[in-house]
């Protein structure tokens, strides 16, 4: 356990109804018992001596010049039942910049210092009070911008994929148990190893759920994660005119993206429940010109991350070769056909694409006149979801959960294939051990401290 005490505010910076300084560490009731002063004069002839998870009334007071800072709720929650496991204290005060700041000013005083972000979280992950998952799930209910991607993280919180993996892990303990028993004592264990059950076991009750679980992340990660989507098309085919015609009514966040130039301009929205990145491109076009050069560049880049295209067109003019090659580029991504300027070419149908184009859905807008753009969120919407439908697992495993799930299944297949072929048990338990330790990595009984400090590295300070 970390010996120093940490205080920061929880609540968001700004004005407000309520704000809140969090305490963590040993010298907790010493602070409360140092800047706090109950309203109840009775009382205070007395030492205080707060009971465990009650809430009292009374003044924020520097201890140093008798000055009242505020008035205050104070709670103090006793190791081991609080957030961190260690003695918590919180003070709800209001909220203003220089209200929070100066109760802060004075805690530190007394001798906490100022937490790291994410440190309350990190401490509950390091005494034991959750696991890696769970912590990395705080992150994401702070973060989840709809409702889908909130149901994940909050099952996650509560150890939806913890106990998935603790139960794969068991199987996998037991099957080693098994090997390496009748490795080390082949005479007490009578027999052979049965390497045929070993194999269905290892199949069935490991391999498998593994394998489900991190196609989990394939499938539902778009609605934790949002999908990204990028308008292509050369210039002046209303690629901008689009990206505000769906932020129009759908914006949810801008995301301001830091230490980049604005070459493309990302934003975020959300259209029917599924949180969208949208980027433009910097017009894709043949330049000589360098700076230009640079931002289409990174346009290509972008496109290549991308799960989906929106390739512009303008109606009625005939396609160009700087069409054919924006086409071209994005001959391996999904993607939908969005011919725009519909009103000025309202009549006669769509002219076929030119046969060495791949089939593409194709959707005819007006992004002047707000016509067509529901048909496109609704293609949207059907691309997104495709591959979650087969997820009704509320369990999404993270890019870095599925990481170590995919080493894990390999290792597992490998021990498999080692089976099947007769190799020695001592070889194949080395593949099931290093299964055992990816999985082990999932949840955090073992993780390097650099990976920790970039998990909590996204959290904000006072969680
Ligand atoms: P970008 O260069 O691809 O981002 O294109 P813009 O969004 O800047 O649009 C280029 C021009 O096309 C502007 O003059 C827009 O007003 C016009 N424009 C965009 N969408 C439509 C549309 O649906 N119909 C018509 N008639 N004009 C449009």
């Amino acid at each position: 356990m970390d010996s120093t005490t940490i205080a920061a505010i929880a609540t968001p910076a700004g004005i407000g109804g309520i704000g809140i300084i969090r305490v963590s560490g040993t010298n907790a009731l010493h602070i409360a018992q140092a800047v706090f002063r109950r309203s109840d004069r009775s009382q205070r002839r007395h030492a205080f001596l707060p009971e465990s998870h009650r809430f009292y009334y009374g003044h924020i007071v520097s201890p140093e010049s008798g000055r009242v800072l505020d008035e205050a709720l104070l709670v103090l929650m006793m190791a081991p039942r609080s957030y961190t496991r260690e003695d918590v204290l919180e003070i709800h005060v209001h909220s203003g910049p220089a209200a929070l700041r100066a109760v802060l000013d004075l805690i530190l005083r007394q001798g906490a210092v100022l937490a790291a972000p994410g440190e309350f979280t990190r401490r509950a992950f390091l005494n034991g009070r959750i696991d890696l998952t769970q912590a990395e799930a705080v992150i994401d209910v702070i973060t989840a911008k709809t409702e889908r991607a909130l149901h994940s993280a909050t099952a996650q919180v509560q150890g939806a994929l913890k106990d998935h993996v603790a139960s794969i892990r068991s199987v996998i303990r037991e099957i080693l148990a098994e090997t390496e028993a009748a490795i080390d004592f082949p005479e007490d264990v009578g027999e052979e190893i049965d390497g045929r059950s070993i194999l269905v076991r290892l199949e069935q009750e490991a391999l498998r759920p593994l394998q489900a679980l991190a196609a989990q992340y394939d499938a539902g990660h778009i609605l934790r994660d949002g999908l990204k989507v990028i308008v292509a098309g050369k210039p002046n085919v209303g690629k901008s005119s689009l990206m505000n015609r769906l932020l129009e009514r759908d914006r949810a966040i801008v995301t301001p993206i830091p230490g980049t130039t604005r070459d493309f301009i990302e934003e975020s929205l959300v259209i029917r429940g599924i949180p969208i990145l949208l980027t433009d491109t910097a017009g894709l076009h043949a330049t000589a010109d360098p700076i230009e050069q640079i931002g289409i560049e990174r346009s290509v880049s972008r496109i290549e991350k991308a799960d989906l295209v929106l390739f512009m067109t303008a109606a009625g003019s005939p396609l160009t070769n700087e069409d054919k090659e924006i086409h071209d580029l994005i001959q391996s991504k999904t993607a939908i056909w969005v011919e725009n300027k519909s009103d000025l070419h309202a009549a006669g149908p769509a002219a076929p694409p030119p046969d060495t184009w791949r089939p593409m859905p194709r959707v005819s807008i007006s992004a002047l006149h707000d016509q067509g753009i529901d048909a496109l969120k609704q293609m949207i919407e059907t691309i997104a979801l495709a591959p979650s439908l087969a997820c009704e697992s509320a369990i999404i495993p993270n890019l870095r959960h599925q990481h170590l799930l995919a080493d894990g299944a390999a290792a597992l297949v490998s021990a498999a294939e080692g089976i099947q072929n007769g190799t020695p048990f001592e070889l194949v338990n080395m593949d099931i051990q290093s299964a055992d330790d990816a999985l082990r990595e999932v949840i955090g009984v073992t993780i390097r401290e650099d990976i920790l400090d970039q998990i909590f590295e996204r959290f904000c300070i006072g969680k």
